[in-house]
């Protein structure tokens, strides 16, 4: 059994990414930030269908507090499969973008990227096999108005993904990003409504949080050891 940890997994998409991993027999560390009581909510539910998981909480813009975390996860062993999932967006064009605004997000994707994958690297490499998957987003791909700050992070997400890929591809460790489109979570809340979701998505609706982990769950699988460096796009066919 891999041990694997999904940040975010109190959220819409990391949850179900939890579930997935569970599922194909993972111990999954399922991480919340603010939102414990829900990452303990997705491990009951793991538990339940007879997996096996725990749940976890902190700031992976913290960069001691991430440490301190990860050293405590690690005397349990290495984390063979890490989803680099958690990840806000704080939209403004532009001329109104505050520094917060770009600090904030770029410090939740891209610094959190840093913070939480550094310290896991070297465990993960002596064991010779390994899988990191970074979430990013179309946004990192095409752009998009009022996301520059977002938009920035996530494309950071996949330069950083090639040449981490490139550093340790002899050791069969993989590294890839997923970029989705629009899935029906509580961070498109109040951004898209059905109307709008028809016109921008070929497919005329949404993505399910499933739909993004199953392409996830096959990535950390033994099935993708030969994919690596790249950013592969699930957003029913929007580009
Ligand atoms: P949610 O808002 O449902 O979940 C976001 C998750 O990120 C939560 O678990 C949250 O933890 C965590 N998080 C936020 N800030 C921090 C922090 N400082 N430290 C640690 N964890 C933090 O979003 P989604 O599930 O929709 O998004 C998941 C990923 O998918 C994100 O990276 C997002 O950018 C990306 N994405 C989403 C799309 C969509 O349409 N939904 C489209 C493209 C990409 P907590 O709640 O516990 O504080």
């Amino acid at each position: 059994m891999k041990r694997a940890l999904v940040t975010g997994g109190s959220g819409g998409i990391g949850a179900a990414i939890c579930k997935r991993l569970a599922a194909d027999g993972h111990h999954v560390i399922v991480h919340a930030n603010r939102s414990l009581g829900k990452a303990d909510a997705v491990v009951a539910e793991i538990v339940a269908a007879g997996g096996s998981g725990e749940a976890v909480s902190f700031d992976v813009t913290d960069r001691a507090a991430t440490a301190a975390a990860l050293t405590a996860l690690l005397e349990a062993g290495p984390i063979q499969i890490l989803i680099n999932n958690a990840g806000i967006h704080s939209d403004a064009v532009f001329p109104g973008m505050s520094g917060e605004q770009w600090d904030s997000v770029v410090d939740v994707s891209l610094n959190g990227f840093f913070n939480v994958t550094q310290p896991l690297t070297m465990p993960m490499l002596r064991t010779r096999w390994g899988r990191i998957v970074n979430i990013s987003s179309i946004a990192g791909i095409t752009g998009n108005r009022g996301q520059v700050n977002y938009s920035a992070a996530k494309a950071a997400l996949h330069a950083a993904g090639k040449s981490l890929a490139l550093e340790l591809a002899s050791r069969n460790i993989t590294v890839n990003a997923v970029a989705p489109g629009i899935i029906a979570t509580d961070m498109i809340e109040g951004t898209f409504d059905a109307d709008a979701i028809k016109k921008l998505v070929p497919m005329q609706r949404a993505g399910q949080p499933e739909e993004v982990a199953d392409l996830v769950a096959f990535l950390a699988s033994d099935r993708a050891a030969y994919i690596s460096g790249q950013v592969i796009s699930i957003n029913g066919a929007m580009i």
